[in-house]
C-alpha cells in the first residue's frame, strides 16, 4: 500500500508519500506560508529533481490540491493517479485522554479532536484543517490519525497528576500529557531491533533534542514519565522555550512588567530557554559557535541545556530503578556530538560511557557507548513519518 503521511501546521503543510511494500519514500515536500502572502510548495521526488511551485493558496485545501496534482503529475509526480494512494495518515498533535492508540478517522473521532483542541490550541486546528481539505478532495480514502500524545498514556498516574486541586483535573483535565510521542516510540522499538533485544526488557531514556526537547523514561515498552506536561513547555530549556519554572515567577514577572496572558505565554514560550539565556539566538549550532569564540552567555545556555537533560536522566534511572539504554534523537541529538558528550560527562557512575570517536558521528543509527559501558548509549534519528504511515496500514 502507498501511505500519504500529513503534518499540517498553521500555515505550513509537510508530506510525504511511502511505499509501504518496503518502506520507501516516493515524494516528499514542504508548504509554507499557506494562508498568507508568498504561499510556496517545495516538492522533492525521490530520484528526481525537486520543483518549487510558488502560487497563491489561501488554505489548506488549495495547499493539498497543488501536493495532490505534483504528486500524480507526469514529470515530476511519483504515482500514475491518485487511486494508487490506499490511505492518508495525519498527525493529530492532542489526542487527550481519549486517545491511547492511533485510530482510523470517522465522524465520531472527528469530534473527539475537535474536543481536544481546547487543550492545544495552537496544534490540533491546523491538523484538523488538513483532515478536512483531505476528506474533501480524496473522500473515498481512508485516514489514520496519529496522536504525538498517545504513546504516554501508559503513564501511571503519580507520573501524570500534578499536585494541584484534584477537582481542577477533574473540571479542566489538567494532568501531564506529554509531547513527541511518536518519534520516542520509534527510537525505543528501534533500539531494540539494533539492540536484539526485547524492547519490554529494556529500561530506556529517550532524549528527543530538536527546536523543541524532551525526554522519556520507558520501562517495559511503556513510556512511564515525561519530561513535557499539560502543554510542550514543561521540562528542558529549549530553543526559545522556558521549560520549569517556579510557578511563582510567573505572577511576580506579570506584575513586575506589566505582562497580560499573551504577553506572559509569549515571552515563556518564544522569548526563553536558550535564546532567552544567550540573547544569541534559538539555534544550538549559532549558540555552540558564540560559545566557542568566548562568549559567555551562550556557554551558560548550553550549561542549563545540559544540566537539566542531566538532571531528568538521573531522576529517570531513578524511577525506573536503573537504566540500560539511552537514545539520543531529533536535530541536536543526532547531529551534534558536543551535546552528547557534555550530557553523558559525568554519568560513569550510572553506568554511561561513551566512546568519544564513536561518539564523532552525525545523523545516522549507531551505538555510541564503549566496549565497557553498562549502558548502551545509540544514536537513532528519528522517523516519525514512517511510524505515522506503519500505524496507518495497521488501523486504515
Ligand atoms: P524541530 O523539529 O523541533 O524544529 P529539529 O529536530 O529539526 O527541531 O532540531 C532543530 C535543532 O537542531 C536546531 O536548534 C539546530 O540548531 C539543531 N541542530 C541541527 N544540526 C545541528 C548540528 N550539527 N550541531 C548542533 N545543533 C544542530
Amino acid at each position: 500500500m502507498k501511505v500519504l503521511v500529513i503534518n499540517c501546521g498553521s500555515s505550513s503543510l509537510k508530506y510525504q508519500l511511502i511505499d509501504m511494500t518496503n518502506e520507501s519514500v516516493l515524494a516528499k515536500g514542504l508548504g509554507e506560508r499557506i494562508g498568507i502572502e508568498g504561499s510556496v510548495i517545495t516538492h522533492k521526488p525521490t530520484g528526481k529533481e525537486k520543483v518549487v511551485i510558488q502560487k497563491p493558496m489561501e488554505n489548506h485545501k488549495v495547499a493539498l490540491k497543488i501536493v495532490l496534482d505534483a504528486l500524480v503529475n507526469p514529470e515530476h509526480g511519483a504515482v500514475k493517479s491518485m487511486d494508487e494512494i490506499g490511505a492518508v495518515g495525519h498527525r493529530v498533535v492532542h489526542g487527550g485522554e481519549k486517545f491511547s492508540d492511533s485510530v482510523k478517522i470517522d465522524d465520531e473521532v472527528m469530534k473527539a479532536i475537535e474536543e481536544c483542541a481546547e487543550l492545544a490550541p495552537l496544534h490540533n486546528p491546523p491538523n484538523i484543517m488538513g483532515i478536512n481539505a483531505c476528506k474533501e478532495l480524496m473522500p473515498n480514502t481512508p485516514m489514520v490519525a496519529v496522536f504525538d500524545t498517545a504513546f504516554h498514556q501508559t503513564m501511571p498516574a503519580s507520573s501524570y497528576i500534578y499536585p494541584i486541586p484534584y477537582e481542577l483535573y477533574e473540571k479542566y483535565g489538567i494532568r501531564r500529557y506529554g509531547f513527541h510521542g511518536t518519534s520516542h516510540k520509534y527510537v525505543a522499538n528501534r533500539a531494540a531491533e539494533m539492540l536484539n533485544e526485547k524492547l519490554e526488557d529494556l529500561k530506556l531514556i529517550t532524549c528527543h533534542l530538536g527546536n523543541g526537547a524532551s525526554l522519556t523514561a520507558v520501562k517495559n515498552g511503556k513510556s512511564i514519565d515525561t519530561s513535557m506536561g499539560f502543554t510542550p513547555l514543561e521540562g528542558l530549556a529549549m530553543g526559545t522555550r522556558s521549560g520549569d519554572l517556579d510557578p511563582a515567577i510567573i505572577t511576580y514577572l506579570m506584575e513586575k512588567e506589566n505582562l497580560d496572558i499573551d504577553g506572559i505565554n509569549n515571552l515563556l514560550n518564544k522569548e526563553s530557554g536558550v535564546l532567552g539565556i544567550s540573547g544569541v539566538s534559538s539555534d544550538f549550532r549559532d549558540i555552540e559557535g558564540a560559545a566557542d569564540k568566548g562568549d559567555q552567555r551562550a556557554k551558560l545556555a548550553l550549561d542549563k541545556f545540559t544540566a537539566r537533560v542531566k538532571k531528568y536522566i538521573g531522576a529517570y534511572a531513578a524511577i525506573m530503578d536503573g537504566v540500560n539504554v539511552i537514545v539520543f534523537t531529533a536535530g541536536l541529538g543526532e547531529n551534534s556530538a558536543a551535546a552528547r558528550k557534555d550530557i553523558c560527562e559525568g554519568l560513569q557512575f550510572l553506568g554511561i560511557n561513551i566512546d568519544e570517536e564513536k561518539n564523532n558521528t552525525r545523523g545516522e543509527e549507531i551505538l555510541i557507548s564503549a566496549g565497557d559501558s553498562k549502558v548502551k548509549v545509540l544514536i537513532i534519528p528519528t522517523n516519525e513519518e514512517l511510524m505515522i504511515a506503519r500505524d496507518t496500514v495497521k488501523y486504515a
